[in-house]
Parts: C-alpha cells; structure tokens; sequence
C-alpha cells in the first residue's frame, strides 16, 4: 500500500506549534512538531499523557486550529483555513474514531442505522447509501449485527461499527484517538487488526494514537511524541505483505532530526549519562558521538 520510494506525503507537518491561553497562562501543546504520512500509510503516535497527541489528531481533523507552522493534509493548508473550508473538510476528508466508546455512536440507532447517518447527511441516494452501509458493516466484521442498537454490541463490537461509521463516506484520512483505549488487551487486538485490514483494502491513510505499545504489531511506523515535539521514529523492517514477519525487533528506530538541526535524544540515555545544558557533538568520518560536557575530557586523559 505504501510507496516508500516516492515523496508523496499526505500529511506534512512542520514545527508545527500549538498554544493554549487560559487566563493568563499558557500552555503549549505541541513545540515546533514535524510529522510526515505517506498517502496509504499506516502509522501509530505513541507517547506519554500529556505529550500532545490528540492536539496534534484534533488539528489534523480539522477540529481545532494551529497557533504557527505548517499543517498540510492533500491540498488543504490547516492553517489558511476559513471556516467554512473547516467544515466541509472536516465532513468530507477525515473520519475519526474517538476513545470514548459512547461518543462515536448514536445510542438509539441500530449499527446500520449509524453508519448510513453520515450519508444521508451528505446527500447520498438510497441506493448508494444501503450498498455503502453494508459493505463497511461487513468490513469490520460486523454483518451478521447490522441491525442491533449499541446497548446490545460489546464494547469491541461498538469501536468496529464506530470505525465502519469514520470510514462510511469514503474519506481518504482515518484518525482515531486511544480507539482501543477503554478495551480489554484481547478486544483491543482485534480493534488494530480491523484498522490494518481496512487499510489493505481501501488504501486509507490511518494515523492511530495511542499509549498501547503492542501497536507495535500492526502498523508499518511508529513515533513517538514527546513535549509535543517528535522524538523517535520505528519503521517497520519487513514488507507489508508479510504480516508475519512483524515483531518488536522488526523495527528499526531512529531518532528525529529536523528541519533547523535540531534532535531529541531518548531520555534514558540522557538519564545514564547525566546530559544536561550543554554537551558535546564531535563528527566522526560517518557518524556523530555525544559526550556529556565533563565526560569527555576525563575519557581522553
Ligand atoms: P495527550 O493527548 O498526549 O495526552 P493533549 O494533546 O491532550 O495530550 O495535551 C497536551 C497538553 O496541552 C497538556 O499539557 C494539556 O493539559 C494541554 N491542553 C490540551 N488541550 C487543552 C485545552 N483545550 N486548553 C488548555 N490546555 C490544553
Ligand atoms: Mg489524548
């Protein structure tokens, strides 16, 4: 699905900055991050609470607005935006899968009944819209529940209609926000199975965040957030094609370096060797080595 050959990014993001005012405070949520997604790609966020993950998803679905950077997703620029243009990209261009269980689905709607909402919003004939809602029930594995109300769905159940729900009017971005977040680890695996599935067949970009790390299993890359900056990056090793050869150690990790130089260094090497404010970078014919500002010196004597 991915062409790692080509530049064709459907998400560029570039010291992209968020900053929260409440009163006289400020918070800022994301600090100069840069993101790149490949159209068909599948990805995962991963980082700590507090990291700016779902500022970072809210701004890619159109659901809050940047304070600076750069934000493109297909030929949308998020941050030269009307709010006009906000809302039909926001209908047309991205579907969202949200944690909370409760919130991606109607209550007293059928699963069919909540996947064909989205189309009769939009328009859609009945015809379509009855082929379409059947085909994503199916999708997700769920065709044989079509016509049962989220009460009686478990809660593995309700996130699959809730994806079939993102998915129905056919947007070329998914973002789902902790999907598996309220689930039990079984019920959860079965959740990121649907997204790669559906992701094979339909050539979605998918950009899933969460803390689970067993995300690691599923998705072609990781990266990790930190402070609201992009710190390490995982690409998975094998082909896609071979789900099989997917482990832990199928990745490579690598640290980001972005566009003014800047590199976030894993915290637990800073912690090893005590890096704090200033420290040392000497080039080696193809490689860099870090020093602790102290270290150095006493090494080479
Ligand atoms: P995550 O999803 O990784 O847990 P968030 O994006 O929710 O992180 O939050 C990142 C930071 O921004 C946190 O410090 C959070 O308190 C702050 N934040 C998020 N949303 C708001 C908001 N609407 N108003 C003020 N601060 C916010
Ligand atoms: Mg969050």
């Amino acid at each position: 699905m991915v062409n790692y050959q080509s530049d064709n990014y459907y998400i560029v993001c570039e010291d992209l900055f968020k900053i929260y005012k409440i009163a006289d405070l400020e918070v800022v949520a994301l600090r100069g991050l840069d993101l790149k997604v490949r159209m068909g790609e599948l990805m995962a966020i991963v980082g700590a609470s507090g990291s700016g993950k779902t500022t970072l998803l809210n701004i890619l679905g159109g659901l809050d607005v940047p304070s600076a950077g750069k934000a493109i997703v297909g030929e949308r620029n998020l941050l030269k935006m009307s709010d006009r243009d906000l809302v039909s990209y926001r209908r047309q261009d991205v579907g969202f899968v949200w944690q909370q269980v409760g919130r991606n689905l109607v209550p007293y709607l059928s699963a069919y009944q909540n996947v064909e909402l989205p189309l009769i919003l939009l328009g859609w004939s009945r015809k379509k819209r009855r082929q379409r809602t059947e085909e994503m029930l199916n999708a997700v594995g769920l065709g044989h529940r079509m016509h049962y109300r989220p009460d009686r769905l478990s809660g593995g159940e309700q996130q699959r209609v809730a994806i079939a729900v993102a998915l129905a009017h056919n947007p070329p971005l998914l973002l789902a926000d902790e999907p598996s977040g309220e689930l039990d680890s079984q019920t959860a695996e079965t959740i990121l199975e649907v997204f790669r599935s559906l992701n094979e067949t339909y050539g979605v970009t998918i950009v899933i965040v969460t803390h689970d790390i067993r995300i690691i299993y599923q998705v072609d890359r990781i990266v990790t957030i930190r402070d609201g900056r992009t710190s390490l990056e995982a690409i998975r090793k094998s082909q896609p094609d071979q789900p099989d050869a997917v482990s832990a150690e199928g990745h490579d990790e690598f640290v980001i370096l972005d566009d003014v130089g800047r590199l976030q260094l894993p915290k637990e090497y800073i912690d090893t060797l005590n890096l704090k404010g200033r420290v040392r970078v000497l080039l080696s014919e193809n490689h860099l080595t870090v020093w602790p500002e102290e270290g150095r010196d006493g090494d080479d004597n």
